[in-house]
């Protein structure tokens, strides 16, 4: 990919929401873009998203998702909601014309809480929406990838194989795997390894004991859960050498922009071994 180095650190950034300027303030040359539910995909937007970066993923987010908790997220994230499914799944083709565009190799999204048992009808269509969007995304030559946490890694992978599509892949969130308490990230990436084709490097803390529904609480890299080092190292055994993808979610977007810088420096002082 270019000439960036095995694990090389990189951006998750917004298009809308961050600028240019500000990823490049980071001193990175490669991440992933994240595009709003509302952001129009005009030709002038396509222009002044290009640039030197190498983006290796386009993610799409949807209008309506809300991340507020466990049941928020099965109720409005992803393909499962019926009432927006038709709509996410145009959207989500609309942005891998958009990545085409822009000469991105992937894109990839949240396609929410899809139930384990697979005679179940939301099962079912969640299935036929990836098998769609995997077909319209290898003719741009790209992968779809979905992001890991909202199910355990084991059904997260029975379920890719029964898309059955050459293309769908993985992009591996390790603290998604803890805020949803969906297991071990690392044992994790060592089941998926051989499907992640993208990362983000993201931490946090398992849910609170006792409250049900509740999520974990997101923090700045390496003050949760995940084990950096260990998540670096694992990432490097199965044979991952994409780049490394700070991601980080927080209200306040100073924090953010100072989270991001702060998790870059971490990344960087953990070698290649
Ligand atoms: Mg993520």
């Amino acid at each position: 990919m270019h000439d960036l180095k095995p694990l090389e650190p990189g951006v998750m950034f917004w298009a809308e929401r961050d600028t240019l300027d500000q990823v490049r303030a980071f001193g990175v040359r490669c991440g992933q873009m994240c595009i709003p539910g509302d952001m129009q995909l005009t030709d002038a937007a396509a222009e002044k998203w290009k640039s030197e970066l190498v983006v290796v993923t386009m993610f799409a987010a949807y209008n309506g998702e809300d991340y507020a908790d466990i049941p928020t997220v099965r109720r409005t994230v992803g393909f499962v909601p019926h009432d927006t499914r038709e709509e996410r799944e145009r959207r989500t083709c609309e942005i891998s014309d958009f990545a085409a565009r822009l000469g991105v190799p992937g894109i990839a999204c949240h396609i929410g809480c899809v139930p384990e048992d697979a005679a179940d009808p939301d099962y079912v269509a969640v299935r036929d929406v990836v098998r769609r969007i995997c077909d319209h995304t290898a003719g741009h030559g790209q992968t779809f990838a979905l992001e890991t946490g909202q199910e355990p890694a084991r059904a997260l992978l029975t379920f890719i194989h029964d898309v059955n599509r050459p293309n769908l892949r993985i992009n591996f969130d390790p603290a998604n795997m803890i805020l949803y308490g969906s297991g071990d990230p690392i044992e994790a990436l060592r089941l998926l390894g051989p499907l992640v084709v993208s990362v983000h490097c993201k931490d946090g803390d398992w849910p609170p004991r006792g409250v049900p529904g509740a999520l974990g609480r997101e923090c700045p890299l390496g003050e949760g859960a995940v084990g950096v080092e260990q998540y670096v190292r694992t990432l490097e055994s199965v044979g991952f050498r994409g780049p490394l993808n700070v991601e980080r979610e927080t209200e306040d977007q100073q924090q953010r922009l100072r989270d991001i810088a702060g998790a870059l420096k971490l990344l960087r002082s953990i070698r290649p071994s």
